[in-house]
């Protein structure tokens, strides 16, 4: 039985770029370690998991996916939440919140209020709320964004969000998408305009030119406790990510997460750390689940230079690993960002395992990969392709 370390550069899949000689970031990149091990190892392609609902395959509905866990997915906000440390009970509702500005016409005017960088004052405010016997705990995630939950009983996830996406408009009422949630709808409704009442008073928020003082919230799930990525494969995994959406994913599927400094789910995160991390957690753990999101970001911004020197740089933390001894290496990607494009496609990704095996494929990237002995299979299946090759 070998160890796997599974490798998800978020987003990496792209599209040929005119001003790369018409190649994708990925191909235009120097990556000799990356190139070896597909050329010692077996490549293929991936076609993400996205929901039913999805216009493209989102990352946590993809990393869902790949884990083997679609019918389980609770919805963003319990994975928000168990990124960020929350303790989840049976029942609780979990949403994102990003802190927006509305003016006295109650218009939003900032959906991210300027970009707020601290905004422990606003939570400190909000801490302590009970309507109708369901109390609501809010905690602070990065930059603008924090997390809600919801405890009580009869609380249903089956509500819309109040975020009507653009500025210039008025939040939207919470509706119900079933009766049994017009209860819960009815409390964050209440809850909305308290918020509003109390951040809007606030003395933070009179200094500010975009004051801080509305919720927008989205994403909301119900926490349910489901069987561990240990009871369903026989792995004891560990997770090491910046973002806190990974982490609480891993967390919510009992992987341990490994506290490591400097991870900024971005290009700036401390690779080296990462890595070292890495090599440490495959001493005591049977699966490593490393996320890089720096990929992805370069893309959403259109930033494919840059994509390309992250890929790079990531490309040589490679190479201490290639000698461990009984390891499997899996390197992919949730699912493709154009940088052209600037956001999520379905097209297929590349992917390579290393450690078992090998084909004619010589070099990690999309146009090669799809010649690879996998061929195309779906993000579904990879955590059986795993097991069989970790188990030969
Ligand atoms: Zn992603
Ligand atoms: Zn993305």
């Amino acid at each position: 039985m070998k160890k796997v370390l599974l490798v998800i550069l978020d987003g990496l899949g792209d599209k040929a770029i005119n001003a790369l000689n018409n190649r994708t970031p990925l191909e235009a990149a120097f990556t000799p370690n990356l190139d070896y091990m597909a050329e010692n190892g077996i490549s293929g392609l991936i076609q993400p998991f996205q929901f039913m609902d999805e216009k493209h395959p989102t990352s946590e509905g993809a990393h869902i996916g790949l884990f083997g866990y679609k019918d389980y997915f609770l919805g963003r906000g319990p994975y928000e939440a168990a990124g960020v440390n929350m303790p989840l009970y049976e029942g609780d509702i979990a949403l994102r919140v990003n802190f927006a500005t509305i003016n006295d016409q109650r218009l939003i005017t900032d959906r991210r209020a300027g970009r707020i960088k601290d905004t422990d004052e606003l939570i400190k405010a909000l801490s302590g709320i009970e309507i109708k016997g369901v109390k609501f705990d809010i905690k602070r995630s990065n930059g603008h964004r924090a997390v809600l939950v919801l405890r009580g009983n009869n609380l249903s996830s089956e509500i819309t969000s109040n975020d009507p996406g653009s500025e210039g408009e008025f939040p939207l009422k919470i509706k119900s998408k079933d009766p049994l949630a017009d209860f819960t709808a009815e409390v964050l409704n209440e809850y909305l305009d308290k918020a509003y009442d109390i951040l809007n008073d606030l003395e933070f928020n009179k200094n500010r030119q975009v004051p801080a003082n509305y919720l927008l919230l989205r994403g909301a799930g119900q926490f349910k406790k489901i069987f561990s990525f240990k009871e369903k494969y026989g792995l004891m995994a560990a997770c090491i990510a910046g973002g806190g959406l990974y982490k609480g994913i891993a967390k919510m599927i009992g992987m341990d997460v490994i506290d490591i400094p400097l991870l900024t789910a971005d290009t700036d995160t401390n690779l080296l750390n990462k890595f070292e991390g890495v090599e440490r957690a495959l001493q005591n753990y049977d699966f490593v689940f490393l996320h890089i999101k720096g990929t992805d970001v370069c893309s959403h911004d259109g930033r494919y230079e840059d994509k390309k020197k992250f890929i790079e740089e990531v490309d040589k933390y490679f190479k201490t690993l290639l000698n461990i001894k009984d390891l499997l290496i899996v390197v992919t990607a949730d699912h493709s960002t154009p940088s052209e494009l600037k956001e999520h496609s379905s097209d297929p990704v590349p992917i390579l395992i290393y450690g078992n095996g090998k084909d004619e494929v010589s070099h990690f990237s999309e146009r090669e990969a799809k010649d690879g002995k996998l061929g195309l299979f779906e993000g579904k299946d990879l955590m059986d392709k795993i097991l069989s090759f970790s188990k030969e």
